[in-house]
């Protein structure tokens, strides 16, 4: 689709009125900036916290690019988005060094000069003077910000972003680093958009987290039951977590936005449509769904042995702690997260969790009979109600015909004094089969918890 045709804004010099710009501004367009980011050794992460964001408003990125710190680039790069998307979002290149170059190409690209402005000045003064620092000529580089834009405040770091319209476009200039990019987003970028945008219906989206199936079978128990008719759309998404369902209602052109938000004779909203089938999904998926949006696995796992009074302890082979640390990135997890070992050797095994040499010798270290022994060893160590264990061979080496890589083993030993095992069989890389497996752990705990086990 074409960039809608828009109303050209009168700019204040000072303190613009986007409110015009930003209630047409359906499409935007993001992009990085930086060298670093086209060697291969760094990611641009920054857009999909801002696609994301962006998205809950209903403003729908187009095009995302990354451009090395090269003037005439970013301003050809600049130049393109302004010509068509209504919201250009660049990240980078407004540090004090040299090549950060992302003032001067918006300058360029704007035809406004570039000045010193006085609150970018006084924020790099104070930044820099509450680290006990002194803003020399290289620092207040930062400061310099085209004539006419709005400076926004970087809670997070030194320099300081700014937003101007350009044409009927908003360009906002934001830092590069992604804490910082992200606060200044959320603080000064995303209050404007929300007022400006009061009253425009937003994307909906919802997504349920499921674990346990693959996506074609995910999508093919639930498909029946997507909303026909109101441009509601099932997305699936695959990872070492488990698959994302979700719904989302897309408002595709003006016109659909600005009818009234009532899309069904009995006045349902989009948002009713969606709730429902999203309702209906979680009965008929049950136990596969382990949450809903941005949970996770720990936090699910987490809250249900907090509700029930119930503590965990891990004892981790080939996953190296990442389930410990995963439970431990959860704020709270003292409640009922005891601790654990990572007993990677045989020895560690034994000596650590009490397991039976002899056991390890006749079945192997990765096999239902050492992991039911390790999860027993560290309940019993620990004192907690539940244990939980890994034992695998995570790659790339190190597997048989018997036992490939890929192969994990969970044992649970639980507070009603029974103790099982799960098998799984993995793929991919080392990290993968590491998080797929720690995943697989705590979704095991986390039936166990709600008295479900017979989901594959
Ligand atoms: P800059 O503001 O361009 O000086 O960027 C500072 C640092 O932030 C860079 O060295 C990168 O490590 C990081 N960074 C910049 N842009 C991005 C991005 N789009 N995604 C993730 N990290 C970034
Ligand atoms: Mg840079």
């Amino acid at each position: 689709m074409n960039k809608p045709r828009l109303k050209r804004v009168r700019r204040g010099r000072h303190n613009p009125d986007f409110t015009g710009l930003l209630k047409e501004t359906l499409t935007a367009e993001t992009i990085a900036i930086g060298s670093e980011l086209l060697l291969g050794g760094r990611l641009d992460t920054n857009s999909l916290y801002i696609a994301e964001a962006l998205g809950t408003l209903g403003i729908e990125v187009r095009y995302k690019s990354v451009v090395g710190d090269d003037r005439a680039s970013i301003r050809r790069m600049v130049r393109a988005a302004a010509g068509r998307v209504g919201l250009v979002v660049l990240t980078g290149g407004l540090g004090p060094t040299l090549d950060d170059c992302t003032r001067e190409a918006v300058a360029d690209v704007t035809r406004e000069a570039l000045e010193d402005n006085r609150t970018a000045h006084r924020q790099v003064v104070g930044w820099l003077r509450s680290r006990h620092r002194k803003a020399g000529d290289v620092q207040l580089r930062q400061a310099l910000i085209p004539r006419g834009a709005t400076v926004l405040r970087n809670p997070a770091g030194s320099a300081p972003g700014f937003l101007m319209v350009h044409g009927s476009s908003i360009i906002v200039a934001l830092p590069g680093v992604p804490i910082e990019a992200q606060e200044m987003f959320e603080h000064s970028v995303l209050p404007r958009l929300r007022r400006a945008r009061k009253g425009c219906a937003p994307l909906i989206r919802r997504t349920l987290l499921t674990y346990g199936l693959p996506e074609s079978e995910v999508e093919q128990q639930v498909m029946d039951l997507v909303p026909q008719g109101y441009g509601i759309t099932l997305g699936t998404l695959a990872s070492p977590l488990g698959v994302a369902l979700s719904l989302t209602a897309v408002y595709d052109h003006v016109g659909q936005r600005r009818r009234r938000q009532s899309v069904t004779s009995n006045g349902d909203t989009p948002q009713d449509v969606v709730q429902r089938s999203l309702g209906a999904m979680r009965s008929r998926l049950g136990a596969l769904v382990y949450g809903e949006g941005r949970e996770t696995m720990e936090e699910v796992v987490g809250r249900s042995l907090a509700a029930k009074r119930l503590t965990l302890a891990t004892a981790e082979s080939c996953t190296g702690g990442l389930i410990g640390h995963r439970l431990t990135q959860v704020p709270g997890s003292s409640g009922y997260y005891d601790g654990g070992v990572v007993c990677y050797s045989n020895e560690a095994k034994v000596r650590w969790l009490g397991v039976d040499p002899d056991v390890i010798r006749i079945h192997g270290a990765v096999s239902a009979e050492v992991a039911a022994a390790m999860a027993e060893g560290i309940k019993r160590q620990s004192g907690s109600a539940i244990g939980v264990s890994v034992t695998g061979i995570a790659g790339p080496g190190g597997g048989t015909s018997t036992k490939p890589v890929g192969l994990v083993f969970v044992g649970l030993a639980l507070h009603d004094g029974s103790t099982s095992t799960r098998r799984f069989q993995f793929h991919g890389t080392r990290d993968a089969v590491k998080l797929r497996a720690s995943q697989a752990a705590l979704n095991c705990v986390r039936l166990a918890l709600v008295g479900t086990r017979d989901v594959t």
